[in-house]
């Protein structure tokens, strides 16, 4: 069950399997393997079939698009019009969405059909899938380790084949971080590419959606219905969406990559180090051209990004309340208690602290002090891409410094997991589109290769990442999951 859509897309047209059949195989493996896996928290079976029959109508009609008849997973970030919409909290655990997200209607235009709604660290807070009110996501490679966060559900299914891919969203590196703990390839595109309409927000001058799934090639097929122009979201840009399979096959002979210094430096796993440097001469092999660079705010990255990202929470997340939106208390005495312990008891402790942290940070003589630095420190890093590409077309390193770790690990110490973000976090500062694709296995757990490009330039990216697919099989072994 590791097909990818490309493989279903032309198994649909030749007539080998319906979508009925196909959703059904994969709603089976579901029932088979999430018990385990919890990699959803909504199955939409029902839903699904309907949307699978409609889907092999149109077929047989002869009117499809790309996606028709596709099986696909969202992560529950995404408003689904009646389908409830949790964010993996307490918060929003009864809340069905009355509208799509612009995503969601855009798949549902092509008619792709929706298995249902995975698992994610509460409100996409995390590295690694246990702050969830629904309980941990297991790593289908090692059931012991986490699938990486917050888009670890997404992540998990795919890599565990319970879906052929499946929408994530990265504020800090949450799709490829858990797309490099499961094996798979997960795309973040340029801020503004992807509407985040009905996309519930954590910090939205950071957050962007993206696909992940086995190959590069899904993400191109994928990120053509999820890309362009909205008018709900004024930070969508109005700018013409490139064909992007259409440049997959393009010779990367003389591609520039640059490599920068500071992700190989202290910090780095030597195992992990290993693979991305193999990685990087398969490249020269295929005739890249590599070169060092220096992005050297690095270091600040992290806590510029926690500066900004809970600044944006705290205020973003305001709106739970129990009045307008969210799980209510029982019985309030007043007004006060009302939003006392509704928002107590709707979230859970790592949303909670990062609210605190937050309003502090936000607050009269802490704010030029705390977020206005992070703001000036945000455009140094903006600036320290700018200059590598101006020498180079795309930059490598790793994704992460290590592989998966052990559920549990890094849980009581919030700050040891913050730092598992350094390599991803300042592509969202910038704003630029980052992928993480499959490069090998450390102790038998997947290591990702993190490409970032320029803005816009998405293209380019997956071209290289399909170049390197063409040459590799990282990315078409599976985990033994029974
Ligand atoms: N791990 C980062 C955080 O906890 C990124 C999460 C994300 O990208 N949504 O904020």
């Amino acid at each position: 069950m590791n097909k990818t859509i490309k493989e279903l897309q032309t198994g649909l047209a030749q007539g080998k399997f319906s979508s009925v059949e196909i959703t059904s195989d994969y709603l089976t493996r579901i029932k088979q393997l999430n018990p385990d896996l919890n990699a959803f928290i909504t199955v939409t079976e029902d839903q699904a079939l309907l949307q699978a029959k409609a889907a092999d109508q149109l077929i047989a009609d002869g009117k499809t698009s790309a996606l028709t008849g596709i099986p696909l997973a969202h992560k529950d970030i995404f408003c689904t019009d009646g389908v409830v919409t949790s964010c993996g909290s307490r918060m929003l655990e009864n809340f069905k969405a009355p509208y799509n997200a612009n995503v969601i209607d855009k798949f549902e235009a092509e008619n792709a059909v929706m298995l249902g709604k995975t698992n994610m660290d509460e409100f996409a807070m995390g590295s690694s899938n246990e702050s969830s009110f629904y309980g941990p996501v297991k790593n289908p490679w090692a059931l012991n380790s986490v699938p990486g966060g917050s888009s670890g559900g997404s992540a998990a299914a795919v890599a565990a084949g319970l879906t052929p891919a499946a929408t994530g969203t990265d504020t800090g590196g949450s799709i490829r971080q858990p797309a490099a703990f499961c094996g798979i390839t997960g795309l973040k595109p340029t801020y503004g590419r992807v509407s985040r309409y009905g996309m519930i927000a954590y910090a939205s001058s950071l957050d962007q959606g993206g696909p992940m799934a086995h190959t590069a090639e899904d993400c191109a097929i994928m990120l053509q219905s999820m890309a362009g122009f909205d008018s709900r979201d004024s930070t969508s840009m109005e700018k013409p969406v490139d064909n992007y399979s259409a440049s997959l096959n393009n010779d990367i002979a003389g591609l520039k990559i640059g490599l920068p210094k500071e992700y190989f430096a202290e910090g780095l796993n030597s195992d992990v180090a290993k693979c991305v440097d193999e990685a990087i001469q398969q490249y020269q092999k295929m005739g890249a051209e590599v070169k060092e660079v220096s992005l050297p705010n690095s270091k600040i990255a992290i806590p510029a990004y926690y500066v900004v990202a809970m600044a944006e929470c705290s205020s973003n997340l305001s709106r739970f309340d129990g009045v307008r939106f969210g799980h209510r208390c029982e019985d309030p005495k007043d007004l006060e208690d009302l939003y006392k312990r509704s928002r107590s008891e709707g979230f859970g402790e790592e949303v909670k602290r990062r609210i605190m942290i937050g309003a502090y940070t936000l607050s009269a003589g802490y704010y030029d002090a705390f977020y206005l630095k992070a703001q000036k420190l945000r455009r140094l890093i903006s600036q320290d891409f700018a200059s590598a590409f101006e020498q180079v077309d795309i930059i490598a390193g790793p994704t992460t410094p290590e592989v998966a770790w052990k559920t549990g690990d890094k849980s009581a110490d919030p700050v040891s997991m913050y730092l598992q973000d350094i390599y991803t976090i300042s592509v969202n500062l910038a704003g630029l589109p980052g992928m993480s694709i499959p490069a090998g296995f450390v102790g038998g757990k997947p290591v990702g290769l993190q490409l970032i490009g320029n803005y816009f330039d998405e293209s380019r990216l997956l071209n290289a990442a399909h170049q390197f697919q063409q040459n590799t099989d990282w990315h078409s072994q599976s985990p033994e999951v029974k």
